[in-house]
């Protein structure tokens, strides 16, 4: 069944209730896991740590995620991780003794031939580990299919499906902070019985609004751990607080229970009873609705959500940070990706849980916050219809209509202003621009996005004479923007032949006057109309490899000639796509003084060979990188 199903057979009953309360209860026991469903998870698990046990002796494998931490509902996936710490010392210690031996046999019998003597554990990559994980898999476990390696992701993992259970798992390694992230969340849920209801009926609602719950994981939706997060921040932000800050937890807990991951204190207490009942006595009802007021009037461009401190911290600390080079006040040394929405991870500090949301989907979310607590101000929401129309949660949970849908096919590219990067003489061109920075920077961006997208990847390219983004209803939720236009408001064009950002040459700067738009955002400058022609994404890491004749540790889009040349190689080995595809790409700048950024809206025109959403994940991670490669070079401003 899938959740629109049970939707629609829950709704009348839903509406026959007399309380949001007892609505939101209903939703927990309709949607949450079954004891049949945990058991038969269970013995998956169970099978699966028989067959790794064969290979990888002493591997353990842990559950985490939503199947064990109370939010799980039908059709969660199973996150495992294997933990071969175990194995590890097994085969140092086979090792050693076969050393000893002389001989390719380990202590326990095993043939070297033996799928652990293919890896060495001590040296292998994660990737090459998966390969492996994804083998076992393939060939010794029944019912599992449609396995395979995601290697690009920031914990690359193998992902499969269990065919008799209609089961997606992922198996991840390292991942001890992701088990321990979710006996957080299980503790928060022992000891606050309102979190699970609120918590579901917030994960429920933003699956029916299209703003979160990617179930692959990949793309700029917030996904469910992150929407978690932030109904545990509001509810520590509540007047009492209804969930006590991670660093309170941190001090409750006894020395026992002290845990340190990866340089991280993930210390708290490991039963509720530990902990004092919240003072707040609020229902659920006024909680929920508590929940979209507080996020339609948060500031996220100038915050970073800190639950660890349960209190947003301005992001002028962090960004004063990096430039510094300072480290977070705790932990590793290394600073969190920050972008439209800022959430650190409880334990991880240097990690932002919605790095991959972009400006699009936050601005999704508050709208979906705005409409929620408007509604949650009408009498609809608390007073049951006498006339049996939807009321409450029958009606707030309601699948967005046709034409309310967010356009799936345009997607966005953020490309942050960092002076950090830039080289010393822009830096100073900026100084000296004063309030005119913003043009000026975007000018420069925009020049390079030309360089990368042209001359690194080999697009056509072609100033575009059709509408930009500001026909494409682009809300943003940002009232300081502003925009360099024409005296009738239309932004600037000079014809097919865009203007070439140079420095801080004003002349390239028609007269116009400067609008203060409130809402909608207008083009700084015109779209360009693009063809590409080869799969230039498709295996960049080998031919670089190839390229640089062995393994290179220069990250990706560092090095302009070598990306040009990665290029170059497959645009003459590969064949040309079948059809060429066909995209579009409106530069736009956005954010006040403290935040500004641009915008590359990307388009999909003509796509037979249905390749748009592979080569925008791959735009979408090179394209920031390579602009700041070509700022720094000032190949751009040519
Ligand atoms: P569901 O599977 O129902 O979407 P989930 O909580 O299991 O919910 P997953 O995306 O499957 O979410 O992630 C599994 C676990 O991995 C999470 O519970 C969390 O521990 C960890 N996790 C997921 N996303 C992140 C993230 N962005 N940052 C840190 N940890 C994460
Ligand atoms: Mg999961």
């Amino acid at each position: 069944q899938s959740l629109q199903q049970i939707f629609d057979r829950l709704k009348p009953e839903l509406c026959q209730l007399s309380s949001v309360d007892a609505q939101m209860k209903l939703l927990v026991e309709r949607l949450q896991l079954g004891e049949n469903e945990k058991k038969a998870r269970g013995l998956v698990v169970q099978l699966l740590q028989e067959v790794f046990v064969e290979f990888f002796p002493d591997s353990q494998i842990l559950l985490f995620g939503s199947s064990v931490n109370t939010f799980g509902i039908h059709s969660c996936d199973l996150d495992l991780f294997l933990d071969l710490e175990n194995t590890k010392t097994f085969q140092a210690r086979a090792k050693t003794s076969t050393e000893q031996a002389g001989e390719g046999m380990s202590d326990d019998g095993r043939s070297e031939d033996s799928i652990l003597s293919d890896i060495d554990l001590s040296t292998a990559s994660a990737a090459e580990v998966l390969e492996l994980v994804a083998t076992i898999l393939k060939r010794c476990v029944p019912s599992v299919h449609k396995v395979h390696v995601v290697s690009t992701a920031r914990l690359p993992v193998v992902k499969y499906h269990h065919r008799e259970l209609n089961l997606h798992g992922d198996i991840t390694l390292n991942n001890r902070l992701g088990v321990r992230n979710t006996r957080f969340l299980q503790l928060l849920s022992g000891l606050e019985e309102r979190l699970r209801p609120l918590v579901f009926t917030v994960r429920y609602w933003a699956k029916q609004k299209q703003i979160a719950g990617n179930p692959s994981g990949a793309g700029p939706l917030l996904n469910n751990y992150a929407l978690t997060l932030l109904v545990v921040f509001f509810l520590q932000n509540c007047r009492p607080p209804v969930l006590p800050t991670v660093d309170q937890l941190r001090d409750m807990a006894c020395e026992e229970e002290e845990c340190v991951i990866d340089g991280w204190n993930c210390t708290f207490p490991s039963q509720p009873i530990a902990v004092q009942p919240s003072q707040n006595t609020q229902d659920l009802c006024s909680l929920l609705a508590g929940f979209f007021t507080f996020y339609t009037q948060f500031d996220f461009p100038s915050s970073i959500i800190s639950l660890r401190q349960g209190c947003a911290l301005p992001i002028t600390d962090f960004l004063s940070q990096a430039k510094d080079g300072k480290a977070p006040p705790e932990g590793p040394a290394s600073e969190p990706k920050l972008g439209p929405l800022n959430l650190l991870d409880p334990f991880e500090l240097s990690h932002n849980v919605a790095g991959n949301v972009n400006e699009r989907s936050l601005c999704s979310f508050q709208k979906a916050c705005q409409e929620a607590d408007k509604f949650c101000r009408s009498p609809r929401y608390q007073n049951k219809s006498s006339k049996g129309k939807s009321w409450g949660l029958g009606r707030l949970l309601a699948p967005l209509g046709a034409a309310q849908q967010a356009h799936p096919e345009r997607l966005v590219i953020t490309i942050p202003f960092r002076t950090a990067a830039l080289p010393e003489g822009l830096r100073g061109e900026l100084h000296s621009a004063g309030d005119g920075f913003r043009l000026l920077w975007s000018r420069k961006v925009c020049s390079a996005v030309e360089v990368v997208l042209k001359n690194v990847l080999r697009c056509e390219l072609e100033a575009s004479t059709a509408p930009g983004p500001d026909e494409m209803e682009t809300t943003l939720n940002d009232s300081t923007q502003s925009v360099e236009s024409n005296s009738d408001g239309s932004p600037q064009r000079t014809g097919t032949k865009r203007p070439l950002p140079s420095g801080s040459d004003d002349s390239a700067t028609p007269p116009g006057k400067k609008l203060r738009l409130a809402r909608t955002a207008k083009a700084d400058f015109p779209p360009w109309d693009c063809v590409q022609k080869h799969a230039v994404w498709v295996g960049r890491r080998k031919v670089r490899r190839e390229l640089v004749k062995g393994p290179d540790i220069r990250p990706e889009g560092s090095c302009l000639e070598l990306e040009s040349q990665v290029t170059a190689s497959i645009a003459d080995k590969e064949p040309e796509l079948k059809d060429p595809l066909e995209f579009k790409v409106c530069p736009q700048t956005v954010g006040g003084t403290e935040n500004t950024r641009l915008l590359l809206n990307v388009e999909p025109g003509s796509d037979k060979a249905g390749v748009f959403h592979d080569f925008f994940h791959f735009l979408e991670v090179f394209v920031p990188k390579m602009v700041e490669t070509v700022l720094e070079s000032g190949a751009g401003s040519a």
